[in-house]
């Protein structure tokens, strides 16, 4: 992106921030105590380009539990480690047709996770990361690759790891019924690794992040995998376009399929309010953080930003051709 081309998109981002001030549709997600309190007037946007330009707007620095806007850097990290042919034995790469906690709608036949934005398949790709390493070595090993992505650590939300597991029935659910089918890689002399690998999820779930930092870890994604503050390679090319690609078709809950036809770009939403969308032909990365969502759990808020850009820039890859 040029600095004339950025500076038309900052003018632009701070009227639709204006524009989207006064919309108060939609709830906070209300099944844990830290999400329920949540301000949910926060509203926030970052904009990270590949080359390392920022901008950013409102409550942009404001701190957020990642949820599960990690699920994509989680799959990206598995296919570095195995490859996608190893990946894809344990996770599947199509669209889910149910809710991301769906217990009967996330496995196939086989018992395999559909794809590794739903709940089952992100256990089940986390399950993939260094699973040679202690409980805490794996947490550390995700941490630093997530620093390498931002240019600065995640935090813990603490609380929100601690509501996540105690309500986390669903979850343990899932990791259990895929084990039972030897669908998920754990120890299988180790009776509760099934209920460990649900922990290690609420763990990644509770990164603490803001739109700023976030909108790094997306901007790796459209820069062939390299951070673009620290300039390391965190994933190859490969793993980055595959990511990007799963992204595109189930990113968005239930809501995905609507989300592509009006904006037609890779996003991934996580139900504290954020929603990082990815502009490939622009190498840059959008993140919105508001918490009041609509009926597929997406922040409305971040949904409309989301939208404005693309019809105010000409973004959709397949209109206006
Ligand atoms: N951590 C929550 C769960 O696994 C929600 C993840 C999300 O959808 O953002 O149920």
């Amino acid at each position: 992106v040029s600095h004339a081309e950025f500076a038309e998109l900052r003018q632009s981002m701070e009227r639709i921030y204006t524009d989207l001030l006064p919309n108060e549709e939609g709830a906070v997600a209300d099944y844990i105590p830290t999400l329920r309190d949540a301000d949910p007037d926060k509203f926030g946007i970052a904009i990270c380009t590949a080359d390392g330009q920022v901008f950013s707007i409102g409550d942009a620095d404001a701190g957020f539990s990642v949820q599960s806007t990690s699920k994509p850097f989680s799959y990206a990290m598995a296919l570095e480690q195995h490859g996608a042919e190893e990946v894809h034995r344990w996770v599947g790469q199509e669209q889910s047709g149910g809710t991301f906690n769906d217990p009967r709608l996330s496995l196939d036949h086989d018992g395999k996770p559909k794809n590794p934005m739903i709940n089952a398949g992100a256990i089940a790709t986390l399950a993939l990361v260094e699973p040679g390493l202690a409980e805490t070595a794996r947490f550390t090993e995700v941490k630093k690759t997530w620093e390498r992505m931002m240019g600065a650590e995640p935090g813990s939300d603490t609380p929100t790891f601690l509501a996540e597991r105690d309500t986390g029935h669903g979850n343990r659910g899932l990791a259990n019924l895929m084990a039972s089918r030897d669908m998920l890689r754990v120890d299988p002399r180790d009776r509760d690794a099934p209920d460990k690998a649900a922990e290690f999820y609420f763990q990644v779930c509770s990164l603490q992040v803001d739109a700023k930092r976030l909108a790094a870890a997306g901007a790796t994604l459209v820069n062939g995998g390299v951070g673009p503050y620290s300039g390391e390679r965190v994933f190859s090319q490969a793993t980055s376009g595959q990511v990007l690609a799963v992204m595109a078709h189930s990113g968005m809950y239930d809501g995905s399929g609507q989300f592509f036809g009006q904006v037609g770009l890779p996003a991934k939403s996580g139900v504290s309010g954020n929603v990082m969308m990815v502009v490939p032909s622009k190498r840059l990365a959008v993140v919105v953080f508001s918490p009041r969502l609509d009926e597929a759990g997406n922040s409305v808020r971040g949904v409309e930003v989301c939208r404005r850009l693309v019809n105010e820039f000409g973004l959709h890859p397949y209109k206006g051709l």
